[in-house]
């Protein structure tokens, strides 16, 4: 079946798609304020209605927290694609420095071309409605939907998705498809379009050293007590070395290095580090020497030290010695990297280098392994084809610096592969005030799903 005419019809619609994109804007579904719940449902609801209305078979199913929208829909034969999307948003907080109300969407001209301003624009109402938006231009124009297809839509993604992993793995059955599109991510450097392939994990650690029984004065116990932020900083300082290597024993176990393929392609991507760090005021990378910035960003893992608590912080001066000092740590993971060894083997670290008379707690936080997509799956080059065409110009396999585990749940879960194509760009200012989606964004989204769902369709 043609894409032509369903691509001029995304075209012709696209003022009615904005007006449906801005009532789902209107609904405030915070999800993890327990005063939005019912406008989660309401939201959930909408999507049921919009689903049904394209013949899909679609409820809203409860859940302990917000309900997911699950619903099926398409012809037998073919490939079978499950779309991941999320309903919730995340809070407006502060609300003084938005320009207008979050949940009163507008589409305003900016110097920057035309932006639909609202919270959950970007994240993800607008790039979950692309894809929906496809399929409704394609129902039009063919009549019945472009092929089997089973919409998976979350409420709690901005809140940790506890109800996520449960559901899943309870519904095993009903979410197998041959590939899961997931829609939450962003172009390559605002104008190239990206298939994202690998995501680093992440690990959370926080550990407090305790010294002496009780804050000490300076003067009376200083040289001769223990001080334990001068524990916890020799320690901390210690975690990397001086080419910027983590020192934790085993850390590296499981840290491929990137193929020369990918290598090169990453550096025909032409990202400039000059402007990505001048625009935050540095000039100098950080990282292991001799690493280029994408794989500093993508492809090596990461030991940062995200606070640091002890001692007397408040106005003026304090002569004490503090009974404790305490800090969080993280880990950015990549490859095969196992969190719960480097979890054992950081705190070994420690505890090594823990002088008489000190004593360390752990607090452990979050653990999450690194996610590396199947692109030998034909649906990529098919994808990657697809967005290349509508963009003109060549898609990239890029990786993504942050954590996004719903990429791995479809592997470990469901066994089936995931790819992650989004429209977003850096500047959307998701999760911050003003939040919002380009309309050439919504547009170009659209149109490149009927694409990847065409190519798709034909090739298989
Ligand atoms: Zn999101």
């Amino acid at each position: 079946m043609s894409v032509t005419p369903v691509l001029d019809r995304i075209d012709s619609q696209l003022p009615e798609a904005l007006e449906r994109l801005m009532d789902l804007l209107r609904i405030p579904s915070i999800s993890t304020d327990p005063a939005f719940k019912p406008d989660c449902a309401r939201a959930a609801d909408w999507l049921v209605e919009d689903l049904k209305s394209l013949g899909f078979e679609a409820s809203a199913r409860e859940t302990p927290g917000h309900p997911m929208v699950v619903a099926h829909g398409g012809p037998e034969g073919g490939p079978h694609v499950l779309f991941y999307g999320h309903y919730d948003v995340q809070p407006v907080d502060p609300l003084e420095l938005w320009d207008r109300d979050p949940f009163d969407p507008e589409v305003q001209d900016t110097p920057k071309g035309r932006v639909i301003r609202a919270r959950g624009s970007s994240d993800d109402k607008g790039q979950l409605m692309t894809f929906v938006e496809a399929l409704r231009a394609w129902v039009a124009e063919h009549g019945s939907l472009p092929c089997k297809l089973t919409i998976f839509f979350e409420g709690e993604e901005e809140s940790g998705s506890p109800s996520l992993i449960p559901f899943m793995k309870e519904n095993a059955e009903e979410l197998q498809a041959d590939i899961a599109l997931i829609c939450d991510t962003g172009l390559f450097a605002d104008t190239v379009p990206a298939i994202i392939t690998q995501l680093r994990g992440l690990l959370g650690e926080e550990l407090t050293i305790t010294a002496a029984s009780k804050d000490l004065h300076s003067g009376m116990y200083g040289g001769a007590a223990m001080n334990p932020i001068r524990v916890l900083t020799r320690i901390l300082a210690s975690l990397h070395d001086d080419e910027g290597r983590i020192t934790v024993p085993g850390f590296y176990d499981g840290v491929p290095e990137i193929g020369d393929n990918l290598k090169k392609s990453w550096e025909a991507l032409g990202f400039d580090e000059k402007t990505f760090l001048g625009d935050v005021g540095l000039s100098e990378l950080a990282g292991e020497e001799g690493r280029m910035a994408l794989e500093q960003l993508w492809s090596r893992p990461t030991c940062e030290i995200n606070g640091i608590k002890g001692g007397y912080t408040g106005d003026g001066f304090k002569t004490v010695l503090p009974s404790k000092a305490s800090a969080k740590v993280s880990f950015r993971l990549v490859g095969d990297q196992d969190p719960q060894a480097i979890r054992e083997n950081f705190r070994a670290l420690v505890r090594s280098m823990l002088p008489p008379d000190c004593e360390v707690e752990f607090h452990p936080h979050g653990a999450g392994p690194a996610g590396h997509m199947n692109t030998s799956h034909p649906a990529f080059e098919t994808a990657r084809l697809a967005l290349s065409e509508e963009y003109g110009r060549d898609a990239a396999y890029v990786g993504c610096g942050g954590s996004i585990p719903i990429a791995g749940y479809f592997k470990s879960i469901l066994d089936m592969d995931a790819m992650l194509i989004g429209f977003g760009k850096d500047d959307d200012a998701i999760h911050s005030p003003n939040e919002k989606y380009d309309v050439e964004s919504f547009h170009k989204g659209t149109r490149s799903w009927a694409r990847i769902l065409a190519a798709m369709t034909e090739t298989n």
